[in-house]
């Protein structure tokens, strides 16, 4: 009996352990998925493997048409022209992304806690969204140009 009540605890301490030790790139790997065959392994790095691109190498920093951002990979709406606008940080900022684009979770990497954001369709990684953003609502969503591709309104 008592020896049942010990492996239980040590059952439950193991569980507890692993919920709090296992990466949570494992957990979330199973609803993500390469929709694009085209990804670059950069893309891919970035979109499953969390990275991030250096600043200031996106082409999409620059680009001020109308029009709409998709995803990379699945080709899902996810912020319109004119929530864009410059963050000075490097990568391409949204105040706000289409309803629905993304799902978030906390992400602790480097020690720090900040909301990581994916694309609702797909799991793909796309960034992260702070509070400091330039409208009232303050989001800034800081994403990574290589999951973007921008088609212009004709
Ligand atoms: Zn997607």
């Amino acid at each position: 009996m008592k020896n049942n009540k010990r492996k239980y605890l040590s059952f439950l301490a193991l569980t507890i352990l692993s919920a709090i030790f296992i990466p949570h790139k494992l957990l979330f790997a199973n609803n993500k998925k390469i929709i694009n065959p085209k990804l670059s392994e950069k893309q891919k790095n970035i979109m499953f493997n969390e990275d991030t691109e250096r600043p200031y190498s996106s082409p999409l920093n620059n680009e001020k048409r109308k029009g709409f951002f998709h995803c990379a990979n699945c080709g899902a709406k996810l912020f319109a022209s004119n929530a864009k606008f410059d963050s000075g940080t490097g990568w391409p900022s949204f105040t706000e992304s289409l309803p629905g684009a993304f799902k978030t979770k906390i992400d602790y990497s480097f020690g720090v806690k900040r909301t990581e954001y994916h694309c609702a369709k797909c799991g793909a990684h796309h960034g992260h969204v702070f509070d400091d953003g330039p409208k009232s609502e303050g989001k800034r969503f800081c994403n990574n140009g290589l999951c973007l591709i921008f088609k212009p309104e004709k």
